[in-house]
């Protein structure tokens, strides 16, 4: 290859600034004689081939999809058949139509079309993982309030439950910590299904009750030589015990 070979071949491989997004001026444009007829670029080309993206100067026309595709490396199988859109540059404005056609049909443009379409998708997918993943923290966060708030009516014998949900020691209580916690108050607006709901309290209760027995008193017990059992019973306001 001689010297002038390869500085022609490093010249052609220089991708164009594109930008954005494709530069489509409504200007006066340039006017080129071709084959003895001043040409130039029509605007309203533009509107046909959204992808067309113009160089003011060097007044040619490039195809915007096919460059970004080949800048982010999303791998081209055979750019180089697109290169008049790429890397040289298009301007034989007798063909315009014609050429604009035939690339944007051709199989390097469609494939360039899917992958850009394919990068798009994959942020979004993360940014929902992202959103989910808050929303997962959030419930986590406000249950373990709620278990919070159990445990400190329980161990004070506290009565659970009043004449009706909102008038209830553990709603109140809930009300109280959610008006210094956002998403709390959030998730006792939405009641988040029925986590406020007395059915639940007293399973999470037996929940707690089991545990602590498994984990402290069993314990106590197979570490004692000797042990003794009292029973007590009691009610709440509602008189449900
Ligand atoms: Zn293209």
């Amino acid at each position: 290859m001689s010297e002038n070979q390869e500085s022609a071949e490093i010249e052609v491989k220089i991708l164009p600034e594109i930008g954005e997004k494709p530069h489509q001026p409504n200007i006066t444009f340039k006017k080129s004689l071709l084959f003895g007829t001043q040409r130039n670029f029509q605007y309203k080309w533009f509107s046909q081939f959204k992808w067309l993206h113009y160089n003011e100067a060097l007044d040619k026309a490039y195809c915007f999809s096919c460059i970004t595709c080949i800048k982010e490396n999303l791998s081209l199988k055979n750019f180089s058949k697109a290169i008049a859109f790429t890397y040289k540059g298009f301007n034989l404005w007798h063909k315009g139509i014609e050429r604009f056609k035939l690339h944007e049909n051709s199989i390097e443009h469609k494939e360039a079309i899917l992958k850009i379409e394919a990068k798009k998708a994959t942020p979004i997918d993360e940014k929902l993982l992202i959103q989910r993943e808050k929303q997962r923290a959030t419930n986590r966060k406000c249950f373990m309030m709620l278990l919070e708030n159990i445990r400190f009516l329980c161990v004070r014998n506290i009565a659970f439950q009043g004449t009706d949900k909102e008038n209830s020691n553990f709603y109140t209580l809930a009300e109280l910590i959610g008006k210094y916690d956002s998403d709390l108050q959030k998730w006792i607006g939405k009641e988040r299904g029925s986590y406020m709901d007395h059915k639940i309290q007293n399973e999470i209760l037996t929940l707690m009750a089991d545990r602590l027995l498994h984990e402290h008193i069993m314990k106590k017990i197979h570490d004692a030589d000797f042990y003794t059992i009292m029973c007590d019973e009691t009610t709440d306001i509602s008189n449900q015990g």
